[in-house]
């Protein structure tokens, strides 16, 4: 089968990510990072600035982050700090200042140690979404975030700006939805490296720069789907991932459940569908407080209580009719890990579908004991 992309960058996404934050650099443009879903990319678009996706999915970083980090820490967190401190992530390099955010307490107490490196701004999250004043508390700690780049850039940051970039984001989401659809039906058409690859690719990047890209993918799929090439056998079983974000090395989870015969047709994940599922309103009266509405929605473990995160999953499982839920935590993360006993009662009940907990790490070690729960998991569905 024909790769999706087949250009200079196929296979090597990252690549393609740095040579596109480099090609603006070069432009003149400034660099603005980030870490988490909550950063609101369309208010650095808005001030002709490019987001960065900073790295955070390598075990090679993880030993030289421990020498100051508690070894008993989620691996993103570790990966993240072990990146900044050994000078390895060129996308922290081109930045000119970094967005970071209150979501899980690792994070932000990681964020307070590399403060001194960049100008940075931590954005206070409102973590009960539901009760009276988050909205409003979220559009003002946003509104803070647009004063800090205004300040930082020199710059300003118009509304009829953040309007264009909004409605960027919309029509970028709007494209990516068409090509998950090719993973929707019975067979899939699209891989989970595909879907995984191109997830990573269209978040930072801005419409216009994405746009031919991602029409010549859907071409590709549609001559796919024309010559019956399919992902995975058939009666392979359908796979919905959630839980926290998977990407670089411990997508050894994806790797496994493909060998296993099975097809991962959703990726819940912030390193998934997650950023790309909802809009943000246009023509609001103010874009600042439908931005604050947009991103209040995502549903993060930091959110108390996540119903939505439950509401999104009955959608993904209505669309993408998955046969089993594998819920994928990594070690260390609270938040996810104890939420997920609720996610495996509402997919068991509610979609009577098998339920599988995975908790790992960017090591190996695990991926012989990973594969024989995922193969047992199929065996039964058998
Ligand atoms: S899982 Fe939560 S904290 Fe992690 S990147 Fe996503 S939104 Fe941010
Ligand atoms: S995976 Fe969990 S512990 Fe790790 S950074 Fe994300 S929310 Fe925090």
């Amino acid at each position: 089968m024909k790769p999706l992309i087949h250009d200079q960058f196929a296979g090597a996404p990252s690549k393609r990510a740095l040579a596109y934050v480099q090609s603006k650099r070069e432009q003149g443009k400034h660099v603005v990072g980030a870490y988490c879903g909550y950063a609101p990319f369309e208010l650095i678009r808005a001030m002709d600035a490019v987001p960065a996706v900073l790295c955070a999915f390598s075990n090679s970083t993880i030993e030289a982050a421990e020498s100051v980090l508690p070894g008993n820490l989620c691996p993103l967190i570790k990966s993240s700090y072990g990146y900044i401190i050994t000078d390895t992530c060129p996308f922290f390099g081109l930045s000119d200042a970094v967005v970071a955010e209150t979501t899980c307490d690792g994070k932000k107490k990681m964020f307070e140690l590399i403060a001194d490196r960049k100008p940075m701004f931590v954005m206070d999250l409102p973590q009960m979404p539901d009760e009276d004043g988050a909205k409003q508390n979220w559009a003002e700690v946003i509104g803070r975030l647009k004063s800090f780049l205004e300040r930082t850039f020199h710059t300003k940051i118009t509304d009829h700006a953040i309007e264009a970039a909004i409605r960027d984001s919309n029509r970028k989401n709007t494209i990516m939805k068409k090509i998950f659809d090719y993973a929707a039906g019975t067979p899939s058409y699209l891989s989970w490296q595909e879907m995984y690859d191109l997830t990573f690719l269209a978040q930072p990047a801005g419409f216009t720069d994405i746009e031919p890209l991602l029409e010549s993918c859907i071409e590709a799929l549609e001559n796919r789907k024309k010559n019956g090439e399919r992902i995975g056998k058939e009666g392979a079983p359908r796979i919905l991932i959630t839980g926290c974000p998977v990407g670089g090395d411990a997508t050894k989870v994806f790797k496994v459940i493909e060998e296993a015969g099975g097809v991962i047709v959703a990726i819940d994940n912030c390193t998934g569908m997650k950023s790309f599922l909802d809009t943000i309103e246009e023509n609001a009266s103010d874009p600042i407080q439908a931005l604050a509405e947009r991103y209040l929605k995502l549903p993060c473990s930091c959110m108390s209580p996540n119903t939505r995160r439950l509401e999104q999953i009955d959608r993904l499982i209505e669309h993408f009719k998955p046969d089993a839920v594998i819920d994928v935590i990594l070690h260390a993360c609270h938040g996810y890990n104890i939420e997920s006993y609720k996610v495996g009662e509402h997919v068991r009940r509610r979609h009577k579908l098998p339920f599988l907990k995975i908790e790992t790490d960017y090591s190996d070690g695990d991926v012989r004991q990973i594969a024989t729960r995922i193969e047992t998991m199929f065996e039964m569905r058998e």
